[in-house]
């Protein structure tokens, strides 16, 4: 009942040319249909010539953030409904690189993923443990408290997506097993359910990221829990995410 998703974050990478000759080389892997949904995120300044590359497509645009805001004296800022006026369906929120570079905290996340929703844009909410975090113990007590942060004063109907991405997989070339992102998958479910319902928690789409490759997708989306993939690095190949896209075979 959930759609796979499989979102590529760009992070700081392309310019507008470069960003339209990367979805000219990822339409071919993309043929559309209703059990996948496929979505680029490029820097605010590759999104408008993205969204003419892949017009007519099966591939949809994110953003890779925003602000609470809609207007206002925020220089350097771009608000929610600009990025809906670009074309955009998604925007990811709270990555761990915002969160450790940015100092963004659950509560601004919060704010953001709000202002995204109240704009019809579907926040992906980014929550994981940094590698202290996870040899301290604590990984769950993480999740709880970025989830229930993050995700507070949202409603289970607003299509909502969580990613799990532990920090210290990020980049790194280090993935979790499967066993451990189903584990902290399964975990993220259970909070949601007790934030929403059974039923909006079974409808919750839960990517997993951090350093997803071609070659260890298939067992990362066997995982019951798992729906879908935020794919940094691998994603600027399209033949790369292509193949991650198309992992079904
Ligand atoms: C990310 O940027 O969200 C990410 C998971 O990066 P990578 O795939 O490069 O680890």
């Amino acid at each position: 009942m959930r759609v796979v998703l499989m979102v590529g974050n760009w992070k700081m990478h392309k310019t507008a040319a470069e960003a339209a000759a990367l979805v000219e080389g990822l339409k071919p892997f993309v043929a559309g249909g209703r059990d996948l949904e496929v979505v680029v995120c490029p820097p605010f300044t590759g999104l408008a010539a993205a969204a003419r590359a892949l017009a007519g497509s099966a591939i949809g645009l994110g953003a890779q953030n925003l602000h609470w805001e809609k207007e206002g004296a925020f220089t350097g800022e771009v608000s929610a409904p600009m990025l809906v006026e670009m074309g955009c369906g998604y925007v990811i929120v709270g990555h761990s690189e915002r969160r450790q570079h940015f100092g963004e905290t659950d509560e601004i996340v919060q704010r953001k993923a709000r202002a995204a929703v109240a704009a019809g844009l579907r926040p992906i909410v980014c929550v994981g443990e940094s590698l202290r975090e996870r040899e301290a113990g604590t990984t769950f007590d993480v999740l709880d408290a970025q989830v229930k942060g993050g995700l507070r004063g949202l409603s289970g109907d607003s299509g909502i997506v969580v990613a799990y991405e532990p920090v210290w997989a990020i980049g790194t070339g280090r993935t979790a097993t499967p066993a451990q992102a189903q584990e902290a998958h399964a975990f993220i479910r259970k909070l949601v359910e007790g934030l929403w319902s059974p039923a909006a928690a079974a409808a919750t789409r839960i990517l997993y990221g951090g350093s997803v490759k071609p070659d260890n997708v298939r067992d990362l989306m066997a995982q019951p829990d798992v729906d879908g993939a935020l794919v940094g690095g691998a994603s600027l190949d399209p033949s790369s995410f292509g193949k991650i896209v198309r992992f079904r075979g």
